[in-house]
């Protein structure tokens, strides 16, 4: 971990080293200014008036410069230093960022997006003055500490070397402490990413909230998330609290020694009482590097605490990535097929005793010609949608392979493999900016003629241009100012322009009613001509067209054929078609 972190100093070199220079200045700036001093007292006041004017006049000149260069080593040291932090913490975000891009889903289904904003945003904010100011305080204080003793060991040995076993003895114990601050920190980070997806969640559902008036549930929620962060900040506080007290203690304690030592070798004539001032004064040299260390400790472990969060998403391996050497799909025809697939999802565990323990693909075999379309039926959690998932390998198969003309998926690199397949599902995702931005969202750099004809095909363009701002107009969050129909066609439209050869048809249209329904089955009909089409729909009406219908339970194909066919056959489908002809107990049916 500690070697990825360093890793992030090395494009800002230029920057780290300009910054570590002026830390060195200024840190020698501030131990020469004592010695000046006591040498100033020194030899000074013994001579003529006009030789101490003239002294003093010079030795004024002196500190000016020797303060103008502190100043503007403090400014770089400040200005530089966050800069260099800031765009260390940055490209972390990113890095993250693109980390998230590449896992799969099913890393999705593990952690809450909550969790995740809070690595990216809350976790990473003390990097930046970590970054900058803990290498700078060690250089700064690491100088000051070891150049304030090396001067307090010529003064007086034996008082500089007492002092040395006490603050050592002490760095033990802080030491220590600083360990159990990592834990505090680290559990202080987690709590607020526990706030985070709790709100996260409450936020995103806030329909689903008040239309059942459970706002006193999420707000009861909320405030045990609330009541944990606060509760750890508590812990958290305290070991900053205890800590610190510690340093306080240390100081005192070198005081004491200087006054009760110093004294006793001054009375006993080994020590000159100015020696002993000049000790004295070096003692707060000694101290405030040393308290400033203390601060850094802090800086460091809670930095280090978000950082060690980010490093767990950067060393998890992506499940699914593409083959060294894979090449780009080509797809000739548009032929799909599934050969003897078997498929889990990580946390299916069927308990002990569970009569059905098979897969939720189980050994699959399905082929799908050139430019067919096929519709998936079946009870509710037979597996249509996990077999549509694998296609683009939103999750990889366990055994089996699946290929699209003759090319296995996991062979060809995953961005070609997704722009060959579009997506149309029942829960729609617009992003919120305007229409046409959500529409070009199918390609990129795309021209107003070409979004203007995709709108026109998904029968939408009629719609866009009644509005005042036709497709400048924003769509909200999630497109919440359109209706289910209206989103849907915009995503129909979408993709119209990505123009793939394989398309998926996931309940598209089962969220509609009927009058939206017509309208957006005509426009995935369209859709679907010259592509090859997998179907899974609510509504059997709907598929009763297609050009072959496969009937899916407990993950395989159970029957397979014409609408005509599989009616005559008598099956499955026979049975659900008459259920849902007849209207009755429909809704066992998805
Ligand atoms: P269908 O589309 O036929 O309704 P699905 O493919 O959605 O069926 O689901 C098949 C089985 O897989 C169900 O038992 C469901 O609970 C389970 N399942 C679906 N998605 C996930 C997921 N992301 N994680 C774990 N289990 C899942």
């Amino acid at each position: 971990m500690f070697k990825r972190f360093l890793s992030y100093y090395e494009p800002q070199m230029g920057l780290f080293v300009t910054d570590t220079v002026c830390a060195l200045v200024l840190a020698a700036i501030d131990l020469a200014f004592p010695i000046i001093l006591r040498n100033l007292t020194g030899g000074l006041f013994t001579q003529g008036q006009a030789a101490i004017m003239q002294a003093l006049g010079m030795i004024a000149v002196g500190l000016v410069l020797m303060y103008a260069a502190r100043c503007a080593c403090r400014y770089f040291v400040s200005y530089w230093g966050h800069v260099m932090g800031a765009r260390m913490e940055s490209k972390m975000r990113e890095d993250l960022f693109d980390q998230y891009e590449r896992f799969s889903f099913a890393y999705f289904d593990r952690n809450s997006s909550g969790d995740m904003m809070s690595r990216v945003v809350n976790d990473l904010f003390d990097i930046c003055e970590a970054a900058h100011h803990v290498p700078e305080w060690i250089i700064i204080c690491g100088i000051e500490i070891i150049g304030s003793f090396v001067i307090l060991f010529t003064i007086a040995p034996v008082l500089a070397l007492a002092m040395a076993v006490v603050t050592a003895a002490f760095a033990v114990i802080m030491f220590w402490q600083n360990m159990r601050m990592r834990e505090v920190f680290s559990d202080n980070r987690k709590k607020i990413s526990g706030i985070n997806a709790q709100l996260q969640d409450s936020l995103a559902g806030m329909r689903v909230v008040k239309s059942f008036a459970n706002e006193e549930t999420e707000r009861a929620k909320f405030r045990a998330s609330n009541d944990r962060y606060l509760l750890s900040k508590e812990n958290m506080y305290h070991a900053m609290g205890v800590y610190t007290a510690t340093y306080g203690l240390l100081s005192g304690v070198l005081y004491v020694i200087v006054v009760l030592l110093g004294g006793w070798l001054v009375a006993k004539g080994q020590l000159q009482a100015v020696d002993m001032a000049t000790f004295a004064l070096y003692i707060s040299l000694f101290c405030t590097p040393l308290e400033t260390l203390v601060n850094s400790a802090e800086t460091y472990q809670k930095a280090i605490a978000g950082f060690k969060r980010m490093d767990e998403v950067l060393s998890t391996a992506p499940d699914i990535q593409d083959k060294p050497g894979a090449t780009d799909l080509q797809v000739t025809a548009g032929a799909v097929e599934y050969h003897d697939v078997c498929f889990n999802y990580e946390d299916v565990e069927l308990g002990e005793g569970y009569a059905d323990e098979r897969p939720v693909i189980d050994h699959m075999d399905l082929s799908i010609k050139p430019g067919q379309t096929i519709a998936l039926v079946g009870p509710s959690g037979g597996g249509k949608s996990t077999t549509c998932s694998l296609l683009p390998r939103f999750y990889d198969v366990a055994t089996g392979s699946i290929s699209i003309d003759g090319q296995d998926v996991r062979d060809v690199t995953q961005q070609s493999l997704r722009r060959a397949i579009g997506l149309v599902q029942q829960d729609v995702y617009l992003f919120d900016g305007t229409i046409g931005e959500n529409i070009a969202y199918g390609k990129p750099g795309a021209t107003a003629e070409e979004i203007a004809e995709a709108a026109r095909r998904a029968n939408i363009d009629a719609f866009i241009e009644s509005l005042p701002q036709g497709y400048d107009t924003v769509v909200g969050e999630r497109g919440s100012r359109l209706s289910g129909g209206q989103k849907q066609r915009v995503a129909i439209a979408r993709v119209f322009l990505k123009n793939p050869k394989i398309l998926i048809l996931d309940e598209a249209t089962s969220a509609l009613d009927n009058e939206s329904e017509e309208a957006v089955q005509e426009s995935l009909e369209e859709l679907a001509r010259g592509r090859t089409t997998i179907i899974i729909a609510h509504r059997l009406s709907t598929i009763k067209h297609a050009d072959e219908i496969a009937t899916v339970e407990h993950g395989r194909v159970v029957e397979r054929g014409t609408h005509e066919e599989l009616l005559a056959r008598g099956g499955t489908y026979a049975r659900y078609y008459r259920m849902q002809f007849e209207g009755a107990r429909a809704h066992e049916l998805d």
